[in-house]
């Protein structure tokens, strides 16, 4: 009941390189976040338990847009151009395959 239930996990990794570029992504995109397990897992000598992995944190409301984001980083598309949504206009990073607004897959690719 004491935990601050709010906030949603959306990406975990022992790798902290990893966890720290996709927070510096989600930042970049307006996409408010923090790290939990962060220190935790810079003292461990060895990949740390699951529990410990370095975890980024967002509200809610940016669940979706936050995981939209890793997922196509995560796909290795970051060096693709920004591209318009035919769908709904909306103006989207290289790294997304998708738009996150309405859904419509990246034109052309
Ligand atoms: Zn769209």
């Amino acid at each position: 009941m004491g935990r601050d239930a709010k906030e949603k996990v959306v990406y975990a990794s022992p790798n902290f390189v990893l966890v720290a570029h996709f927070r510096a992504l989600l930042e970049s995109e307006g996409i408010p976040c923090r790290l939990r397990n962060e220190f935790l897992a810079g003292a461990a000598g060895e990949l740390p338990p699951t529990e410990c992995w370095p975890e980024i944190c967002v509200e809610p409301r940016w669940e979706a847009q936050a995981l939209a984001v890793i997922d196509a980083a995560r796909r290795g598309a970051t060096d693709a151009p920004p591209w318009t949504c035919p769908g709904c206009g909306e103006r989207l990073e290289g790294q997304f395959g998708a738009c996150w607004q309405c859904g419509k897959e990246r034109p052309g690719g």
